[in-house]
């Protein structure tokens, strides 16, 4: 049996050398590639991933899984054993569900409606797409068939970002969270707005890479295995639990993209370079879901890097490095400003508390295509009712409506949003989880000192990879299934406090 299980991980571990070779690429295309490499890196890429894609889907990967999980009863559930068979069955039936050809219309259908949709939101032309969106809910209720058994059509889309959550469980979390945060935005509109001005002073680039850069290697992201560049839109990506990069985005005009963004990122990567070096090239070395995986950059962006305590200890370093700017800010000011709430149209440039606002209505909204409920020429006024019921705005056009994220336009509709505010309301129970375990940790931030956390989450999230599905994770972490009272906890003391609530 011992030669079965080498001969698995041998296969998986060229699957993920191929697909890691990949990830480099996808990373160099965008941070240092020339404009003229497009056309072959797109050809590269492509090539690497259908050769990892071939070699995991190999009917011999499904003989040895059958094997070894037929002769491996006694493993325990928890052993690296038995959690590399369960994780990659489960990827090797997903990958091998759907036909090959059928993938291929719909990446085809994909990068046409992607183009198309680049076109109609700079036209803000709603009409332009809609016959090509019609086209991709039908294949989306096409790809959902293939995972027969589900409840909803949504359900499989689930699966794939968030295994082991369904559109019932994900929907009632989401409509006890809107009952609690609508009110919530409406009472913090009633008070003043926030005076973000000290964020637009001005701030050069190169003293913002070099102060962010501090403040992650304080937090624990270790550049012996990783590093930091300049990119378009910000992403973390793994090659190996010893090289997981991050990118970051800078505004000279607005300091805190950049500075919480790196945060942001610098949680993504803490997770992926905290799995257990004896998972290296296997299924098992990588964050387990969407939703815990944004847990963990919102956790140490918002719950850490937004809080009191955070800039009890950074803000004096941060006015030395710019004391132009800042030398006449109290840290009471510069708190206030980086926790500024006001309803926007956009969801990628909108505060915590009215964030999830946003979610839930992508999630909501998708879910009533799939289910028949909503037909696609009926979306545009859907969306912006929902709008005005939730945030009291309504979009000028579509463009700053419908049509302002890519998720719909570049293949499938599904699975795509609902991450986003699992990982909000996860975070908030990990933390209150580890400051139970940990009362010591808020006076350790005030002070800088980040290891007890960190050493927490990393004891209990980041080692075991993609070990225990989240709701797993959440019970064994916390001791209780998912729930929102730690998140609505931490928001209205939080929010309840800066705003006089
Ligand atoms: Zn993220």
């Amino acid at each position: 049996m011992q030669d079965k299980l080498i001969e698995l991980k041998r296969r998986l571990s060229e699957v993920d050398d191929l697909s890691s070779a990949a990830a480099l690429l996808a990373w160099d295309q965008q941070t240092h590639m020339p404009p003229g490499g497009a056309e072959a890196r797109g050809r590269q890429m492509a090539t690497l991933q259908r050769l990892a894609h071939e070699k995991f889907t190999d009917e011999k990967i499904g003989y040895l899984l059958e094997e070894l999980q037929r002769a491996g009863a006694g493993w325990a559930y928890d052993s690296d054993e038995a959690s590399l068979l369960r994780v990659t069955q489960r990827q090797y039936t997903q990958a091998t569900q759907v036909p090959a050809s059928f993938v291929s219309e719909i990446v085809n259908h994909g990068s046409i409606a992607f183009n198309a949709w680049t076109t109609a939101r700079a036209a803000s032309d709603f009409a332009a797409i809609r016959p090509l969106l019609e086209k991709t809910l039908e294949l989306s209720l096409r790809y959902a068939d293939y995972f027969p058994g589900h409840a909803e059509p949504i359900d499989p889309f689930i699966d794939n970002s968030d295994y082991g959550m369904n559109a019932a469980t994900v929907g009632l979390l989401f409509e006890q969270l809107r009952e609690e945060l609508v009110p919530l935005v409406r009472a913090i509109g009633e008070q003043p707005l926030a005076n973000d001005e000290v964020l637009r002073r001005g701030y050069p680039e190169a003293a913002q890479i070099a102060f962010g850069e501090e403040v992650i290697r304080q937090l624990g992201y270790d550049f012996n295995r990783g590093r930091q560049d300049k990119t378009f839109h910000p992403f973390a990506t793994k090659f190996s639990v010893n090289d997981v990069r991050i990118t970051t985005r800078l505004d000279e005009k607005y300091l805190s993209e950049g500075l919480l963004g790196s945060v942001h990122e610098a949680g993504h990567a803490m997770y992926e370079q905290g799995v257990d070096q004896a998972l290296e090239a296997t299924p098992l070395a990588s964050g387990t879901s969407a939703g815990v995986h944004e847990s963990q950059s919102r956790l140490w962006e918002n719950l850490v890097g937004r809080s009191r305590n955070f800039w009890i200890h950074f803000f004096p370093a941060l006015q030395a490095t710019f004391p132009d700017q800042l030398s006449d800010v109290s840290l009471e000011t510069f708190y206030r400003a980086i926790n500024r709430v006001e309803p926007s149209l956009i969801r990628v440039e909108a505060d915590e508390v009215t964030y999830n606002l946003h979610v839930m209505l992508r999630f909501d909204l998708e879910r009533a295509l799939l289910n028949g409920e909503l037909a696609v020429a009926d979306l545009p006024a859907a969306w912006n009712a929902r709008m005005e019921s939730d945030l009291g705005l309504t979009p000028p056009d579509d463009r700053d409506g419908v049509l302002q994220d890519v998720h719909w336009f570049d293949g499938l509709i599904g699975g795509g949003f609902q991450g986003y505010t699992l990982g909000n309301v996860m975070s908030a129970q990990f933390f209150a989880a580890a400051q139970s375990a940990h009362p010591e940790i808020p006076d350790q931030i005030r002070v800088g000192s980040f290891d007890t956390l960190r050493g927490w989450l990393t004891e209990n999230i980041y080692r075991h990879g993609t070990k225990f599905t989240a709701s797993e994770l959440v019970e064994r972490a916390t001791g209780g299934p998912l729930t929102i009272e730690p998140y609505m906890a931490y928001l209205t003391g939080k929010y309840g406090e800066l705003y006089g609530l």
